[in-house]
């Protein structure tokens, strides 16, 4: 493909050189699609495709020389479970008993998936995610989709949409970059490619690419630009940018670790947001302090059933262990919206941000909610936890779930399980109506985390991830800003914690207003903390003048203002 430049709206900071890998992957679609044949014929397409699996294999590792050892060891691994009998029978047994081909390999893959989870080697749970890459390729070639190999070095992916599932699998080792048509910078997909370090761009229309596989590919989310299959003066210009940013990345990584104090001595906690124990690592290493947002809902999109009580308070458990005594706020389950959820079997919705999300499937699924509740009790004899529920609405929401914690706890007492009397019962207030009754909310709680990403959408009436309305998802616009010094101000008048894990909180821009207005926890992306933490030390909590911020009528003014001050290096 002859040099092409794109354009889109920049998500995470830096810039990434890499080799383009151009995913078609919509297994949805292509299910959808897919006409079943009689059983015999069934079982006929499943054994052709796992033999077209093994050949797709035994190729790359013919092309031994490119592979690193390592690769060479799970391709390996991959074809031993091709030829694994328990696997391919439990799978044939599906198709035998009447379930469709696609669903029979997911079925299995689930199954065997949480098996190996379950084990107690890390090696053996290790092995879970070779079970989903061996059935995603038999299933590809079961539905003829075109295969896109995302082995390699230096990656950049370039796709139209990448599920939250996906993105959550591509190894830091091999993605630089993600180069997105669809999603926002708060959609749950592109959250994970920043959390995971990603340059990362959203808004390019990829179709211009889609012949751009193995091209060369310039990434800058400064300005937003693509450019694929460069000069070479453009490309070895572009090194340089790239060896500038690692610098100045090296510099603030080797701060990372100091805390963030403002130049007057206001402490501000830098927190992580994660979506499984297996983040902390980086957490910590980019000086984050604790866990402001795990996401736990990762833990049920992953899985075929719901997680049981043991699943779940192992991975509760393994946070709060890895987190060195820092508290861990641990968000209950928050499906729905964008993020689906294959064990919860929920209905197609007209309006799913609006709809059955959250708290409200928890508080009408009060045993699956109970479950998880047990579980991040009983997880709590190993760390500081504090309990954060989603989207709350009414202080009748607060009182049922706080009930059914107390209830929660009453069992375990009566079981005799150790647990931590102490945990923090907190709420994220990010809808209009947290924002008018926080004072009343915090009589009930022991934290608010302001969660910009869904106060912004409902606040301004714009879906988080549609680009066409994008123009006013902001959260410097004034009517975001006096919603979040409304729940800071009730929040400190109770004498409350207040944090927020919206995307506004890893926003160097913000961190000085978000100082001025009070906030004592911002939680974020591990990637983007060394930097937050660096700004937060080069200003005083009283550089903004809050006055004047609360009287901006446009985002503009707002966003001028914040930039004046950075620039004048007032802070
Ligand atoms: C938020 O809404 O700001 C938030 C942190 O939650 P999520 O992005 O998972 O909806
Ligand atoms: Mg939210």
């Amino acid at each position: 493909m002859g040099r092409t430049v794109l354009m889109g709206t920049p998500v995470s900071g830096g810039v990434a050189m890499g080799v383009v890998r151009y995913l078609d992957v919509d297994y949805d679609s292509f299910i959808k699609e897919y006409i079943p044949t009689d059983k015999d014929g069934e079982l006929a397409r499943f054994v052709l495709a796992l033999k077209n699996a093994k050949a797709d294999l035994d190729e790359i590792l013919s092309e031994g020389e490119k592979l690193s050892a390592e690769e060479e060891d799970i391709i390996d691994m991959h074809l031993m479970l091709l030829d694994d009998v328990g696997f391919i029978e439990a799978i044939k047994r599906r198709i035998k008993e009447g379930l469709g081909t696609p669903a029979s390999i997911q079925k299995a893959v689930a199954d065997f998936k949480n098996m190996f989870e379950g084990m107690d080697d890390e090696y053996l749970r290790d092995r879970a995610n070779d079970v989903v890459d061996v059935g995603n390729r038999v299933l590809r070639k079961l539905l003829g989709m075109p295969e896109t190999k995302v082995e390699g070095e230096n990656l950049v992916i370039v796709a139209k949409d990448v599920e939250p599932a996906l993105m959550a699998g591509f190894s830091e080792d091999k993605v630089k970059a993600v180069v997105l048509e669809n999603g926002s910078k708060t959609s749950h997909s592109v959250i994970i490619a920043k959390s995971k370090g990603f340059v990362t761009l959203v808004g390019v229309d990829v179709s211009k690419a889609s012949e751009s596989d193995g091209c060369t590919a310039l990434v800058d989310a400064k300005d937003g630009s693509v450019v694929i299959s460069p000069d070479k003066g453009e490309e070895d210009a572009f090194a340089k940018k790239c060896e500038e940013y690692e610098k100045e990345a090296g510099y603030l990584a080797s701060r990372a670790g100091d805390p963030a104090v403002s130049l007057d001595g206001r402490r501000i906690k830098v927190a992580a947001n994660v979506a499984g124990p297996d983040e902390m690592g980086k957490a910590a290493q980019m000086g984050c302090e604790g866990v402001g947002l795990y996401r736990t809902e990762f833990l049920f999109m992953d899985s075929e059933d719901l997680p049981d009580e043991e699943k779940q308070t192992a991975a509760y458990r393994a946070l709060l262990a890895k987190a060195g005594g820092n508290l861990c706020i641990i968000r209950t389950l928050d499906i729905g919206g964008d993020k689906k959820c294959r064990c919860l079997d929920l209905m197609p919705e007209e309006n799913p941000f609006l709809g059955y999300r959250a708290v409200r499937i928890c508080l009408d699924k009060k045993d699956m909610f109970k479950t998880q509740l047990r579980s991040l009790i009983k997880a709590s004899a190993f760390g500081k936890l504090g309990i954060m529920i989603p989207m709350i609405d009414t202080v009748t929401e607060i009182k049922e779930a706080k009930a059914l914690f107390e209830e929660a706890k009453k069992e375990l007492r009566g079981e005799g399980v150790a647990f931590d009397e102490e945990i923090l019962f907190g709420i994220m207030t990010e809808t209009p109506a947290s924002v008018m009754m926080a004072a009343d909310f915090a009589k009930y709680v022991d934290f608010f985390s302001i969660g910009t990403n869904d106060l912004v959408q409902y606040t301004m009436a714009v879906d988080r991830g549609n680009g066409l309305v994008a123009y006013l998802y902001d959260y410097f616009d004034p009517a975001v800003v006096r919603a979040i010094y409304t729940i800071a101000k009730a929040g400190k008048d109770a004498g409350i914690m207040v944090g927020m894990c919206g995307e506004m909180a890893g926003d160097v821009l913000a961190a000085p207003l978000l100082m001025a207005m009070g906030l004592d926890e911002l939680s974020m992306s591990p990637s983007v903390a060394p930097e937050v933490k660096e700004r937060i030390r080069t200003c005083r909590s009283d550089d903004v003048d809050l006055d004047k911020v609360l009287s901006f009528e446009t985002a503009k003014d707002v966003r001028e203002y914040l930039e004046g001050l950075l620039n004048k290096g007032t802070c």
